[in-house]
């Protein structure tokens, strides 16, 4: 069988995403000895595509697409459509974003394929490679074999390997324009929502509540907690803003925020895929949780098993008796 593989490059900020580095580890780990290319849809005159191609060694499509200026789904869609129409592939890699669930599956339908969100791994089966991807919260992994000759596929960032690959040469950057016009949507712009918080992305260290904190009260907790931290922010899953215990813009996960501290405390959070793609870049995890078989215990630097509300308020009365008593240092 031969493969051949589309990279769906991912930038934040006119960045690349580091997310894009995994699609190409994933590409090699499909079909090693194939070839497989990176398209890079862009509105933007500046944008990374002569990066890519140097640091990948890969052939870089940069798929300029002209009009308002700003993503919208049908043209996107319509765009890709375009590209891939000149292309044989039999897989297209992307990132499990809101972005690209908005409108690759559209797009897989367009080309009667297969689209399996949240791939977090790969693995021989019998005939060829099985795809995997967390189910129940993360307990199980579905085994998954496309049938279909081509296939969609997202990829749950922070899976795969996201080192930029050693190239010895550059690859080669190819242009394409797409000038057509959404068919029934016409993209006004975006608006940013001003009270996004900055504090949260800036924050060195986060702690961040999950359903088992139980009550709406206990919110309290975690606050206090947060703010014995110089540059400490609250955080949460997103039932506690479903819940509307808190705004959305203190989610953390793939439909939230994504943050790095250097401290993240999950309180009472089980750990789904979801939430761990928000948080896994943080550079130590802290996890109290009653339940030892936690999926959260799998990605945590700290292990507390512990019921969460006794946890806080026992660590928040020792910092207070010690600062009493002239003892406490800045916690972290
Ligand atoms: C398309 C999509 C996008 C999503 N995006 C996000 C996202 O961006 N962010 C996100 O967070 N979720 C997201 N979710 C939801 C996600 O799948 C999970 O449902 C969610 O993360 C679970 O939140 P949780 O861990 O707080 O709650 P639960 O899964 O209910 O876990 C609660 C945990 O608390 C523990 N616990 C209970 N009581 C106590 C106690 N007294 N003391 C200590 N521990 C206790 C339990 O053992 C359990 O592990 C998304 C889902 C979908 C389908």
């Amino acid at each position: 069988m031969t493969y051949k593989t589309i990279i769906l490059a991912a930038e934040t900020d006119q960045e690349i995403n580091s997310v894009t580095f995994e699609l190409v580890d994933l590409a090699r780990k499909l079909a090693p000895d194939n070839e497989a290319e990176i398209v890079y849809p862009t509105h933007l005159n500046h944008d990374c595509t002569e990066q890519l191609a140097e640091t990948t060694g890969l052939t870089v499509s940069r798929l300029k697409i002209q009009g308002s200026g700003e993503y919208d789904p049908q043209t996107y869609k319509q765009a890709m459509q375009s590209y891939l129409d000149q292309k044989g592939f039999s897989f297209l890699l992307a990132a499990n974003t809101t972005r690209n669930r908005d409108y690759i599956p559209a797009l897989a339908h367009k080309f009667g394929s297969t689209c399996i969100s949240q791939v977090s791994d790969v693995k021989q089966g019998e005939q060829d490679n099985c795809l995997l991807r967390p189910i129940f919260a993360g307990k199980y992994e579905a085994v998954l074999e496309p049938e279909k000759e081509t296939a969609f596929l997202l990829i749950q960032p922070g899976s795969f390997q996201a080192e930029p690959p050693l190239s010895r040469n550059a690859g080669e950057v190819v242009e394409y324009t797409y000038t057509g016009k959404p068919e029934s949507i016409r993209s006004l712009g975006m608006e940013k929502d001003l009270e996004e918080s900055e504090d949260l992305k800036n924050a060195q260290v986060v702690v961040s509540a999950g359903r088992g904190i139980s009550e709406q009260e206990n919110l309290d907790l975690i606050k206090k907690t947060a703010s014995m931290f110089p540059r400490g922010s609250m955080a949460c899953s997103r039932p506690i803003c479903d819940m509307g215990w808190l705004d959305y813009k203190y989610q953390v996960g793939e439909t939230g925020n994504t943050v790095s501290p250097e401290v993240y405390m999950a309180c009472g959070i089980s750990g789904s895929m979801q939430h761990i793609s928000g948080m896994s870049g943080s550079q130590l995890i802290v996890a109290i949780n009653k339940d030892p078989g936690a999926s959260i215990f799998n990605y945590s630097d700290i292990c507390i098993q512990e019921e969460v509300v006794n946890f806080l308020q026992t660590f928040l009365d020792v910092y207070a008796e010690n600062s009493q008593q002239g003892q406490t240092q800045d916690p972290s």
